[in-house]
């Protein structure tokens, strides 16, 4: 298997709009696992583009449970269902995860039960395990660490960053935050930060077309990171490589990837990557870690 990061989900919220980006979600490949963070709307979709057989679905970690990251998680695993999903998947949530799955499986009883009968399928509920997580380690399986770490996203109590380690590597998403500096320690000298994002004229142009404007505002500088203080948390890290997401704005043709480096030129000098749908980074492989160790 690749070991890579795919970017299925660059924009921050749940709007979409012609032809623009999909809310939140990625793919990790690592240590022979797939990892779905986040589930926002299109993630079934962008793991089928990404090359992902949905059948062998069995592992996926939600930050937190705005809508941008988690309105396609039932979607998703009934899609892989349909598709041949035999074999348990795994979710990770935050408390309130179950009920979100729960109220999927409810809503879809008469699908679910015809398919059962029809189709001779397994019953979908017998396949998910829901793991609700606190701060800490999740997950510790054949060399593969995933954990988590409380950040910053009032109103939301519990959003978790999400730390994955596998033999030598770390790649760090640091889920919806505001400005918060544990994230760098949390992050310390990972190979890869993915971190979200706002453009601050960006932000401005959004309030004034959204007609929701100030409270918006106000919403988003409170609970978000503005892209130059996600370069401060990525050179406090020394991380090996920066990626922005969750950007917002992510489709205002106002602002391109250009406006985007500009905002982090005083606050990060390292490997930059702006976030896209479909975007597909390469992980350092072992060797290299082994050596640079
Ligand atoms: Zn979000
Ligand atoms: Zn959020």
């Amino acid at each position: 298997m690749s070991e890579r990061l795919v970017i299925l989900g660059a924009k921050g919220g749940p709007a979409i709009r012609p032809g623009g980006p999909s809310p939140t979600a990625s793919l990790l490949e690592i240590g022979g696992r797939r990892i779905v963070i986040d589930c926002g709307l299109g993630v079934s979709r962008g793991l089928v583009e990404a090359g992902m057989a949905l059948p062998t679905l069995d592992l996926v970690v939600i930050t937190h449970l705005h809508s941008d990251h988690v309105l396609e998680l039932g979607p998703l695993i009934h899609t892989a269902w349909t598709s041949g999903l035999k074999t348990p998947v795994e979710i990770w949530g935050p408390v309130g995860t179950r009920t979100v799955w729960d109220g999927f499986v409810a809503s879809l009883s008469y699908d679910i039960e015809l398919r059962i009968d029809d189709e001779g399928r397994p019953d979908i509920r017998d396949l998910v395990r829901i793991h609700e997580f606190g701060e800490g380690r999740l997950i510790e399986e054949d060399g593969l660490i995933v954990e988590a770490l409380r950040v910053d996203h009032p109103p939301v109590e519990e959003c978790y960053a999400i730390r994955v380690r596998h033999e030598g590597r770390v790649i760090v998403f640091s889920a919806d935050t505001a400005y918060f500096p544990p994230l760098a320690d949390f992050a310390r000298g990972a190979d890869i930060l993915v971190h979200e994002a706002m453009h601050p004229s960006g932000v401005d142009r959004l309030v004034a077309r959204t007609g929701n404007g100030e409270r918006l505002k106000a919403h988003l500088l409170a609970s978000h990171t503005m892209a130059s203080d996600a370069g401060r948390i990525a050179s406090s890290a020394k991380v090996g490589h920066l990626v922005l997401n969750h950007l917002v704005p992510a489709d205002d043709p106002e602002i391109g990837e250009g406006d985007w480096r500009a905002e982090l030129a005083a606050t990060w000098d390292g490997p930059l990557t702006i976030g896209r749908d479909g975007l597909s980074l390469a992980l350092p492989g072992t060797q290299h870690k082994r050596k640079s160790a």
